[in-house]
């Protein structure tokens, strides 16, 4: 019988190691001091379980401590910690704007554009026209009003900074009058009275939870107001009874007091969502034309282009957010005006902006062709598990992003149920996050489901070889 001892004189030495084959051949494709390190951790651990076995009869037999057997882990080990931690992935959740898997994936022309800007001088703020300095809001701005009927147009970094310095440019160290049904948190930190007060806005909140009529914000008008705010409830919806006011009438009395109208869209719809059997979204224009000064909206979410936060407005007041000092704070960079630029591009020409931005593509998928995408992943994934585990259903896929909360888009999935005594569905799913591309999906009742939507179709076979490696091993 061994000692722990002597199998720890049995473990190889790091330099050892190093001189194996495998990892002597992985030196060529990674970083020689990754594969030390993986080299030493795999030692390292072998030793840990080594010193536990502190009663002999507890040793199993037949520890391998080859050196070629460990050079095996230790290259796996390498070639895992070389691997980017920002990685592609397929999501299978038929969650179109998830925000913890990138918001939205963006358009081949936004792609394209951000190549060629990112590995090349560009004429960031050149004017090619004078030869003299330019601008880096001037690439978006005309787009911009174009496609929303606005004056004027500013972008930053993503909306929360869109709020606060619109907020902070003309309401600072005065008051902002907000609906108590409208004062939402948009998941993480964005809480819209935290918000305010970081900006410098003081809130008078208005109204009730379910009801605030014109009369509330009216009322509310004092010498020191400088605007309404009217906020997009993004991630929750009411029902029952309930009022609000509309744009138009807010603008109207806002305007009646010389005062602002800011209105916080988040998702930024610029395309009649009804018309694609959508629920009814108001577009950025419908609120421009309502008479909103200030509308504020991402980027990243039903835009489909990069992160950002748009600004479109009052000219004199687009100005003055222009030139607040903290607008440096949150600019964009090139990359952000590249992609957002093609993105917006796309929008010149509705039929392109749905077949080419991958937002609206899953948006208006055809059920019938979800379902035949489905029917066809089910029969490759039975190659895999055999039939019996695996059927099609019927399923709804959601918008997420905080965007029409209560829409459920009509959908089949592609599910996998394993019987008990196979490998458990949470492992199963464990092993898809560490495939490469990793694969997201849905896991409910124990069931493993794939939703075709926000699979892109060249991925599909990807997908299949994914789940067949985390299965098999
Ligand atoms: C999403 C959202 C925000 C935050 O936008 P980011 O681009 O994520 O900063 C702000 N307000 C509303 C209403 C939103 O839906």
């Amino acid at each position: 019988m061994d000692s722990y001892q002597s199998l720890l004189r049995e473990l190889p030495a790091v330099d050892r190691l190093l001189r194996e084959p495998l990892l002597e051949d992985l030196v060529k494709r990674l970083p020689r001091r990754v594969i030390l390190q993986a080299a030493q951790e795999t030692i390292d651990s072998y030793r840990r379980t080594i010193t536990s076995y502190t009663d002999p009869d507890k040793i199993p037999e037949n520890i391998d401590l080859s050196p070629a057997t460990l050079a095996m882990e230790a290259a796996a080990l390498a070639e895992k910690n070389a691997g980017s931690n920002l990685k592609a992935l397929i999501n299978a959740t038929g969650i179109i704007i998830h925000t913890n898997l990138g918001r939205a994936p963006l358009a081949g022309a936004a792609v394209k554009a951000l190549n060629s800007i990112s590995a090349n001088y560009n004429n960031l703020e050149f004017s090619l026209h004078s030869g003299t300095r330019g601008s880096r809001h001037d690439h978006l701005e005309e787009l911009l009003c174009e496609l929303c009927g606005a004056e004027a147009a500013v972008v930053l970094n993503n909306n929360a900074a869109a709020v606060f310095l619109a907020l902070n440019t003309v309401a600072s160290d005065r008051e902002v009058v907000v609906s108590r049904g409208q004062l939402v948190e948009i998941g993480g930190s964005f809480r819209i009275p935290d918000i305010m007060s970081a900006s410098g806005a003081g809130l008078i909140e208005v109204g009730t939870t379910n009801k605030t009529y014109l009369r509330d914000y009216e009322a509310a008008v004092a010498d020191n107001t400088a605007a309404f705010l009217k906020v997009h409830a993004s991630n929750y919806y009411m029902v029952g009874f309930t009022a609000e006011v509309n744009a138009a009438e807010l603008a109207e009395l806002a305007h009646r007091h010389e005062l602002l109208l800011i209105e916080d869209l988040g998702s930024g719809v610029l395309l009649d969502l009804e018309k694609y059997g959508l629920p009814f979204e108001p577009r950025v224009q419908d609120s421009i034309a309502a008479g909103v000064d200030l509308v504020t909206f991402s980027g990243d979410k039903m835009l489909g282009g990069p992160q950002a936060g748009i600004i479109v407005g009052r000219k004199d007041l687009i100005e003055n957010i222009r030139s607040n000092q903290l607008a440096r704070t949150l600019r964009v960079d090139k990359f952000t005006i590249a992609a957002l630029e093609a993105t917006l591009r796309l929008y010149l020409d509705e039929e392109k902006a749905l077949l080419e931005i991958p937002v609206w593509r899953m948006l208006t998928a055809e059920t019938d062709n979800l379902k035949r995408r489905a029917n066809k992943l089910a029969e490759a994934l039975s190659g895999i598990f055999g039939a019996a585990p695996v059927s099609v259903v019927k399923s709804v896929s959601k918008v997420g992003g905080g965007a029409l909360p209560t829409a459920e888009l009509p959908t089949y999935l592609a599910a996998v149920k394993l019987p008990e005594d196979d490998m458990p569905p949470g492992e199963l799913a464990e092993k898809l996050r560490h495939t490469n591309p990793p694969v997201i999906l849905r896991l409910q009742h124990d069931t493993l489901l794939f939703d075709p939507r926000t699979i892109f179709e060249d991925q599909e076979a990807i997908l299949v070889e994914a789940v067949r490696r985390a299965y098999k091993g």
